[in-house]
């Protein structure tokens, strides 16, 4: 069983008197920043020159200066710039100004499982990532909720690392769900695993096969689109909240039986099961990792562009988007506005 810590396990006072370095505004970067500010810690922001997070930053009450700034005066630099970018950054702009004894953090393994970061020795290296996007962990702190974390130490310079990482994932609201100790290593892959396998990977493409079937076969797009892809939300939420026993109590005995004779027909077993093997494997052997690195690096990001564009243009999202529109709450589209 993972080890598991709560409200109780978290001391906030290890980081009284502290800068922390929020380094990138986006995602994941106001909302630590958002929180923490609101837990009473001082809160600086690094960004690039020109970035139009500045604003933004400014706006919420932050004090923004370049990375480099921000990484001098910071006692926790928590890296939350896209993974992608972080290595270059990294190099150019973190490294040669980290303070002796600070903590170097991170919402996301990538770049130290695939040693893409490799840290200096002398400073605290921790994780503390957010099982859920960024404006969730906005929004649920503010509902006086969280969302839960993981949290792994690399490099205990201080001896004191993994307090100081469970009293930052306190701040920004984690200890409210529930916090598990796990490392590098197992966040990466677990992490990468889900989001290609289920979450988003496998949860696209079986919403987008169930639009594409009934469409084909003549049935209403509006149909479609509310039946295999609006409704997963809701389903979701009763899972969420108490299981697929719930889910299954909410919703009706036809429905309950059709997922028992049909579950199994859609996705069989051992051939699904065997193809996220596969995929396990590559980003177990790093040649996920090489590929995605690769195509940051040399092809402009020639098929990630091409894909994103082709999913714009599918009949799926044109008609969920103008469908969204006219549901009374469907306005506020902007995912940036941290109330959301
Ligand atoms: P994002 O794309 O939403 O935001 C990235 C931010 O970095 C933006 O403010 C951008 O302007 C800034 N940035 C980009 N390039 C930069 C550069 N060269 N110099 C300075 N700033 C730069 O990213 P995100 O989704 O918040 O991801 C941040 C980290 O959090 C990643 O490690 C990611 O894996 C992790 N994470 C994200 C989520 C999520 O839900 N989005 C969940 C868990 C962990
Ligand atoms: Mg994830």
């Amino acid at each position: 069983m993972a080890k598991m810590y709560y409200e109780k396990d978290c001391n906030l006072d290890l980081l009284k008197g502290k800068k922390i370095a929020i380094i990138g505004y986006g995602s994941q970067g106001h909302a630590h920043a958002l929180n923490l500010k609101d837990s009473g810690f001082d809160v600086i922001i690094g960004l690039r020159e020109n970035s139009k997070r500045i604003k933004e930053a400014n706006d919420a009450g932050f004090k923004t200066m370049s990375v480099s700034e921000a990484v001098k005066n910071g006692d926790i630099v928590m890296v939350l710039i896209n993974d992608e970018v972080q290595a270059d950054v990294y190099n150019k702009d973190i490294l040669p100004n980290l303070k002796k004894g600070a903590a170097l953090a991170f919402a996301h393994g990538f770049n130290i499982r695939y040693k893409q970061i490799i840290p200096p020795e002398g400073v605290d290296v921790f994780m503390a990532a957010p099982k859920g996007p960024g404006h969730t962990v906005r929004s649920n702190f503010v509902a006086g909720k969280g969302v839960p974390c993981l949290v792994a130490v690399e490099q205990d310079a201080t001896g004191n690392a993994l307090k100081i990482a469970l009293a930052y994932i306190a701040g920004i609201g984690g200890s409210k769900a529930g916090i598990m100790e796990t490392t590098f290593h197992d966040e990466t892959e677990t992490d990468l695993f889900g989001e290609q396998c289920v979450l988003c990977g496998g949860v696209v493409d079986l919403m987008q096969c169930g639009f594409e079937v009934l469409v084909e076969a003549g049935y209403e797009p509006e149909n479609a689109y509310f039946e295999c892809i609006h409704e997963m939300k809701l389903i979701i939420d009763l899972i969420n909240k108490g299981g697929i026993e719930a889910m299954n109590y909410s919703i009706s005995d036809t429905a309950e039986y059709g997922e028992y004779v049909s579950g199994e027909r859609i996705l069989p077993h051992e051939e699904v099961k065997n193809r996220m093997r596969k995929v396990l494997k590559d980003i177990q052997d790093g040649s996920f990792a090489g590929k995605w690195i690769a195509e940051n690096k040399s092809n402009g990001r020639a098929f990630f562009n091409s894909r994103r564009e082709m999913l714009k243009k599918h009949q799926m999202e044109i008609v969920g988007k103008n469908l969204r529109e006219n549901m009374i709450w469907g306005k506020d589209t902007n995912l940036d506005n941290a109330s959301n």
